[in-house]
């Protein structure tokens, strides 16, 4: 797709955790400048580098250290903008911006399971992006990313739903502590530790799977008539959501199959050669203590992710292990992925 003019874009929440990865992923998109930073009222006003505690590990460009930090109100001049806002406001934030006609890429969860919402991982659902033709909001729209860890579930569970069909799944998932924002689990809980409790997560894991596996059908979501079991542990790894899985498949299938099935994936994005579409969106990984966080964590620059020990499993039919970057695939990467289909698409005209 060749591309003249970049499209301005906001960062509501670019204070934030994960506004700073947007302002870091963002730097010389091919596609998007960054031409509004927003966040609350005590950052208002500030020049942004001294509303922010930059905790990236890139240096702050100085062209965004010099920018205003605006307020979160519906009167900027991108009319594209990303939201990395706190859930306790992105639900009546967004809402105000999709109805002033913005178009609204959210990390939050407060959208997701609206009815006319996608809840998009690009390679697996792009039809449902036609949902926002039936939103209320006019010109404007909301469009929302799943949470970290079930974007890494989903991806390996699609090619097998696609071709062999799923009828229940067991995760226990590893996460990383960079998934809770900064500065995040206090250093005195974590390490020497694993806490086996993370706050609305299960619930996540075992509801959005559905909808992003559901299909589309008279202008909703059906969902995926699929079960899923998560339980979820906070572990002492900076960066990269470890799962273990368990799958009860529809049909017999041998290990040869599931494999290629995987490896051959790819979807929409790869198709369209989006900018942060990685070529192979899905990697099997065979050596026998694969996939690791602190080695495969940046595989296809932290957009794709790795699966491996695939077994036979003596109460589903198979288990696995997938690892995904929680950060950038599963959090400001995935989002970006999105803003990239939606512009192919011709949704962000
Ligand atoms: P965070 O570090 O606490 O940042 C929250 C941002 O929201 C800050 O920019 C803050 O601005 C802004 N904000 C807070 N109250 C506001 C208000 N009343 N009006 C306008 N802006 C306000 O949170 P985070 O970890 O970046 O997470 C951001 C969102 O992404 C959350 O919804 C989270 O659940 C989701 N998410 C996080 C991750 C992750 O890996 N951390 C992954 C996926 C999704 P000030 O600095 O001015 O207070």
């Amino acid at each position: 797709m060749s591309q003249t003019k970049k499209t301005n874009v906001a960062i509501l929440g670019a204070t934030g955790s994960v506004g700073q990865k947007f302002i870091e992923l963002l730097s010389n998109h091919p596609w998007f400048e960054i031409a509004e930073l927003a966040a609350s009222d005590k950052s208002a006003g500030k020049k942004y580098s001294e509303a922010v505690n930059w905790v990236m590990q890139t240096t702050l460009d100085k062209k965004i250290a010099a920018m205003e930090v605006l307020k979160c109100e519906p009167n900027l001049k991108s009319k594209i903008v990303f939201s990395a806002l706190d859930a306790s406001v992105a639900g009546t934030i967004e809402e105000d911006f999709a109805k002033a006609g913005y178009i609204v890429i959210s990390n939050a969860r407060n959208h997701r399971f609206d009815d006319d919402v996608p809840l998009m991982v690009p390679e697996i659902n792009s039809d449902h992006l036609e949902l926002v033709k039936v939103q209320k909001f006019g010109k404007g729209a909301i469009v929302t990313n799943p949470n970290c860890s079930t974007i890494g579930l989903v991806m390996a569970l699609k090619p097998l739903a696609d071709k062999f069909g799923i009828e229940s799944v067991n995760v226990v998932t590893m996460q990383a502590i960079s998934g809770g924002g900064y500065p995040g689990v206090p250093s005195m809980d974590i390490i020497d530790n694993v806490i086996p409790f993370i706050g609305g997560e299960e619930e996540k894991m075992e509801k959005e799977p559905r909808k992003i596996l559901g299909s589309l059908s008279g202008g909703k979501v059906e969902y995926a008539h699929i079960t899923v079991s998560a339980q979820c542990n906070r572990v002492s790894v900076i960066d990269g959501h470890m799962e273990v899985v368990q799958v009860k498949l529809k049909k017999k299938v041998s290990k040869e199959e599931i494999i290629e099935a995987w490896n051959n994936f790819s979807g929409e994005p790869q198709k369209l050669n989006l900018p942060f579409a990685p070529a192979q969106p899905i990697i099997y990984l065979e050596g026998e203590k694969y996939p690791q966080p602190k080695l495969h964590r940046n595989l296809g620059n932290g957009m794709a992710v790795s699966v491996g020990r695939l077994r036979e499993c003596p109460l589903f039919d198979y288990k696995f292990v997938v690892l995904s970057h929680n950060t950038v695939r599963g959090a400001t990467g995935g989002t970006i992925l999105i803003a990239e289909l939606m512009k192919a698409k011709g949704y962000l005209d």
